[in-house]
C-alpha cells in the first residue's frame, strides 16, 4: 500500500521515482545503480529494460 509522502522526518532523505513522479524514502526505496531510486520494481523494471514494441 501507497502511503502518501509526509514532511520528511529529519535525518530522512527522499528522492523522485524518475519513471511515475512519486517520492519515495531512500532508506526504504529500490535502487538503480547509485542514481535512482524507485517506488516499486515495477518502475524500476521500466528504467532498467524498457519493454521493447515489436
Ligand atoms: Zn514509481
Amino acid at each position: 500500500m501507497a502511503m502518501p509522502a509526509p514532511a520528511a522526518p529529519s535525518g530522512r532523505e527522499l528522492a523522485k521515482d524518475p519513471i511515475c513522479g512519486m517520492v519515495v524514502d531512500k532508506a526504504a526505496a529500490l535502487k538503480s545503480g547509485r542514481t535512482y531510486y524507485f517506488c516499486s520494481v515495477g518502475c524500476q523494471r521500466t528504467l532498467e529494460s524498457p519493454e521493447t514494441e515489436s
